[in-house]
């Protein structure tokens, strides 16, 4: 195969970006404000490749597994992998070898074995904390109500960088049950801040409903479908 077989990425990822832009223009945003983070999770080495060719050079993965096999498969190429999806404290190890980020921080038996790991390491990384906004059992994050708590414990891990905060919406027809996650998530970064912690980054918003996200002020969406197509694996 040739990287000229994987053309539609080039139109996809100018769409998206034209779409995050339109949505920015209607909330009054700075497009320069709000990156996107190619979620290239189920996709092979090939396409992460042809992706790169486009200039882009962060990719959100949901699991250690799939980043190990393609940061391996890309050794040299100066990807920056960043981890999205629910992380098991068995799983420090490789990510402080391999990660560049990680998004979903939230627990602190999670932070320690990071902490650990990294330091052996000789490295830091930036993290966001997942909050939970939704009530489906099937989403992870921290309770809001535990946000203050967890922050200030984190001040004793010194290899992490806490730039902010993600979140996953609710699955829903209802748009205003939608933005309501996302308004949750930037009024705790926003009491954060009140609090003195640094916290600037907002994850938030997806191939359906980023622009929700970006009307409620996600400084990063991550966008999986809408540039790589449908999945065929289910994740
Ligand atoms: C898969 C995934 C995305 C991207 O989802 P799409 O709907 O394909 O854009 C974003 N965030 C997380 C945490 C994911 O697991």
């Amino acid at each position: 195969m040739t990287d000229s077989d994987y053309s539609y990425l080039a139109g996809n990822w100018a769409s998206v970006r034209e779409r995050v832009d339109a949505a920015c223009h209607a909330a009054g945003r700075d497009p320069a404000d709000v990156s996107i983070l190619p979620v290239s999770k189920t996709f092979g080495p090939d396409v992460v490749r042809a992706a790169m060719a486009l200039g882009l050079t962060r990719f959100g993965e949901n699991k250690v597994q799939e980043i190990r096999s393609k940061a391996e498969a890309l050794a040299g190429s100066g990807i920056d992998w960043v981890v999205i999806g629910h992380l098991q404290t068995n799983k420090a190890k490789d990510v402080a070898r391999l990660a560049s980020e990680v998004q979903s921080l939230d627990r602190l038996e999670l932070a320690e074995a990071l902490d650990r790991r990294l330091q052996h390491e000789g490295r830091a990384i930036d993290v966001l904390i997942e909050v939970k906004t939704s009530p489906e059992e099937s989403k992870h994050g921290l309770a809001p109500a535990q946000l203050p708590a967890f922050l200030e414990a984190l001040r004793a891990y010194q290899s992490l960088r806490v730039r902010g905060l993600m979140t996953l919406a609710v699955q829903s027809e209802d748009p205003e049950a939608v933005r309501g996650c996302f308004l949750q998530l930037r009024l705790l970064r926003d009491a954060a801040r009140e609090q003195g912690h640094d916290l600037t980054s907002l994850s938030m918003g997806m191939s359906g409903d980023f622009p929700l996200a970006i009307a409620e002020g996600a400084t990063e969406v991550r966008v999986g479908t809408a540039i790589f197509g449908k999945r065929v694996t289910h994740v």
